[in-house]
């Protein structure tokens, strides 16, 4: 199957590669839209959250505590997980993983926002 995260699960082609098990890795995202964006992608070649079977779940929990214990390991205070489900969710890769995005300074980021114009609405 032409899958690219098969193919890297399969160590056929490389990644950044953070963490693996027997049924899971997680390595950095190639584009990442946040400081820390990593991936975390069960072995299995599910398509996403849609065709998820009754027999997933231990997996599921199983993707989201791995999250949790690589945001711990990276020291990230807080973090967001995110599924894209299908082209409509923005998912663009059929095979089911989970968005682990973080490291953002909100001190930081509050001075960025408050310093940008705002547009106007001149007609
Ligand atoms: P989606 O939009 O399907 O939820 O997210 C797919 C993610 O996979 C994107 O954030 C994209 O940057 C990442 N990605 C796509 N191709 C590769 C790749 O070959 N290697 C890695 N590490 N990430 C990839
Ligand atoms: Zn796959």
């Amino acid at each position: 199957m032409d899958c690219i995260f098969c193919k890297i699960t399969g160590k056929e082609i490389p990644a950044d590669i953070l963490f693996e098990d027997d049924s899971l890795m997680v390595f950095k995202d190639i584009h990442p839209s946040a400081p820390v964006h990593d991936l975390i992608v069960p072995k299995e070649h599910i398509a996403s959250i849609a065709s998820l079977q009754g027999n997933h779940r231990d997996l599921l929990a199983h993707m989201i505590y791995t999250a949790k214990d690589t945001a711990e390991k990276l020291g990230l205070k807080g973090y967001k997980l995110v599924f894209n489900v299908g082209r409509e969710g923005g998912q663009v890769i059929d095979h089911l993983h989970l968005h682990m995005l973080g490291g953002w300074n909100p001190i930081k980021q509050k001075k960025e926002i408050d310093a940008m114009p705002h547009p106007r609405l001149d007609k």
